[in-house]
C-alpha cells in the first residue's frame, strides 16, 4: 500500500451501499484516506433468518474484485447461492440455455443487505476509512478555493475528490449539478420469496411474453425469489390481496417449480435513468452506481455495473501518481459512461421489444430466439457476457 494518506485531503464518499462501500475500500487500499458517509448502516446479519427480498446476481468479474478486497470469503461463509445455468424463452417457445465454462459458476445470488453489511464492516476496520453515520447535506466552495462537504451533523469536511454513491435519488448528483435523462417504464417489479416442495436446480431463468416477464432466482435447494415485471397498476392491485397474489403466482410458476408457499413479497416501480456526465470538474466530484445509472433489472446488471465503476477507479488509481489521482478517477468515470449507456439502452430495447405486439417486432423476437437456439458460439458469448467474463476490467 502507498502512504499518501497524510499528505492529501481525504476522498469523501457519500452512501455506504454496495457500490459506495466497495469504492471506499478500493480507494483506501490504494493508500488514500476516505471518509464514508452512511446514515443507515446495516445491522448484524443472521444467516438463519428468512431471505431478504433484495437479491443481486453477482457476476464472476465482480466476485474476483470482491475477493481482492478480502470480503467475498465473509459473504460466502454466511449465505450465497451459486448458479450454473441461465435460461430464457418466449412463452411456449423452447428454452435457450447458457452455462458457465469448465464447471465454473455463472455467478452467485447474494442478498444486498448481507453484501452491504460485510463491505461496511470491512470499511469500519480499515485504518484509512473513517466511517460516519451522518448523511450528506450540501457542498460549499470557499473564496480561497477549498471544497467542502457538509454533513447532516453540520460538520464541514474538506476533500480532494468526492464520489456520490447515494442511489438513484442521489442528492450529491443534484449538488454537483449533474443532469439526468430517463423515463419510467410504467411497470413494477414484483418480488416474492417462496419455499418449494421440490428441489430446485442451480439455474436462474426468465420467461418473456408480451404482457409480462417471469423470472426465478434460486436461493437454496428449496427457496427461491420469484420475479414478475408487469403493468404498474396490475402489480399494485395484486399486492393488496394475499389470496389473489397466491393464486396468480401459482398459475404462472407451478408448471416450472411445483407447489410452493409464499414467505414474503414486495414491489418496486421501474425506471431507466442515466447521468448526462458523471463528473463535475469545478467541484471535483462525480457519481457512481445507481446515482449514475439505474437500469431495468431484467438482466440483473444494476449493481454489477456499479462494481465495474469501482473496478475502473481501482485501475485508474493503480496507474497514476497521487497528484494525478482526481484527474485519473474523473477520466475513468467518463470512460465507464460508454458501457453504462450501452447496457442501459440495450436493456431498454429488450424490455420494450418484449412488450411490443407489432408483428415485425414479434418476428424479430422469434428469429432472435431461433438463432440463439441454433448458434452454440453465440450462446457461449452471451453466457460469458452474463457471467461478466468479457466485460471491462
Ligand atoms: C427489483 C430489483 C432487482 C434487482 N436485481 C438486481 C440483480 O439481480 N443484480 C444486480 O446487479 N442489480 C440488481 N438490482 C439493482 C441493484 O439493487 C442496484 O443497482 C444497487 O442496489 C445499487 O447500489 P448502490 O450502492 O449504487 O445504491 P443503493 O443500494 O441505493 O445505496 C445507496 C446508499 O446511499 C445511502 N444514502 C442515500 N442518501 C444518502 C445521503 N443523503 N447521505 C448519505 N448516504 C445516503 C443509502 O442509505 C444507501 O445505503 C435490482 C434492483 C431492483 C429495484
Amino acid at each position: 500500500m502507498r502512504h499518501v494518506a497524510e499528505r492529501m485531503k481525504p476522498w469523501v464518499i457519500v452512501g455506504g451501499g454496495m457500490v459506495g462501500a466497495a469504492a471506499a475500500l478500493t480507494i483506501a487500499e490504494q493508500g488514500y484516506r476516505v471518509v464514508l458517509l452512511e446514515p443507515k448502516p446495516e445491522s448484524e446479519f443472521d444467516p438463519q433468518s428468512p431471505h431478504d427480498l433484495r437479491i443481486s446476481a453477482i457476476t464472476a468479474d465482480n466476485i474476483a474484485q470482491l475477493n481482492t478486497l478480502g470480503v467475498w470469503e465473509d459473504v460466502i461463509a454466511q449465505r450465497a447461492q451459486r448458479f450454473d445455468e441461465l435460461a430464457v424463452r418466449e412463452l411456449d417457445g423452447p428454452w435457450v440455455e447458457f452455462a458457465g465454462r469448465g464447471g465454473a459458476p455463472l455467478g452467485y445470488m447474494v442478498e444486498n443487505k448481507l453484501l452491504q453489511r460485510v463491505l461496511q464492516s470491512h470499511c469500519k476496520k480499515h485504518p484509512l476509512v473513517h466511517f460516519k453515520t451522518d448523511g450528506f447535506s450540501h457542498l460549499a466552495r470557499t473564496e480561497s478555493g477549498k471544497r467542502t462537504v457538509h454533513t447532516s451533523a453540520d460538520e464541514a469536511i474538506e476533500y480532494s475528490g468526492l464520489l456520490g454513491a447515494d442511489g438513484a435519488q442521489s442528492s450529491v448528483r443534484d449538488a454537483l449539478g449533474l443532469g439526468t435523462a430517463g423515463a419510467s417504464y410504467r411497470e413494477r417489479c414484483l418480488l416474492v420469496n417462496v419455499e418449494t416442495s421440490s428441489v430446485l436446480p442451480t439455474r436462474t431463468w426468465q420467461v418473456f411474453s408480451d404482457q409480462e416477464v417471469h423470472a426465478l432466482l434460486p436461493l437454496t435447494s428449496h427457496h427461491a425469489c420469484l420475479i414478475v415485471y408487469a403493468n404498474h397498476d396490475e402489480i399494485l392491485a395484486l399486492s393488496d390481496s394475499k389470496q389473489e397474489l397466491d393464486a396468480w403466482l401459482h398459475t404462472r410458476f407451478v408448471p416450472h417449480i411445483g407447489d410452493f408457499t409464499i414467505q414474503s413479497s414486495g414491489s418496486f416501480p421501474l425506471r431507466h435513468q442515466q447521468v448526462l456526465t458523471p463528473w463535475s470538474e469545478s467541484l471535483c466530484g462525480g457519481v457512481i452506481g445507481d446515482a449514475a445509472h439505474a437500469v431495468h433489472p431484467l438482466a440483473g446488471q444494476g449493481v454489477n455495473l456499479g462494481f465495474r465503476d469501482v473496478q475502473g477507479i481501482a485501475s485508474a488509481l493503480k496507474h497514476c501518481s497521487e497528484s494525478e489521482a482526481v484527474t485519473a478517477v474523473a477520466r475513468a468515470l467518463k470512460h465507464r459512461r460508454r458501457e453504462n449507456l450501452l447496457m442501459g439502452y440495450g436493456l431498454d430495447a429488450i424490455a420494450k421489444g418484449f412488450r411490443s405486439r407489432h408483428p415485425l417486432v414479434q418476428l424479430c423476437r422469434r428469429s432472435l430466439f431461433h438463432g440463439l437456439s441454433r448458434q452454440p458460439s453465440l450462446r457461449d458469448l452471451i453466457g460469458r457476457i452474463a457471467g461478466g467474463r468479457l466485460l471491462s476490467r
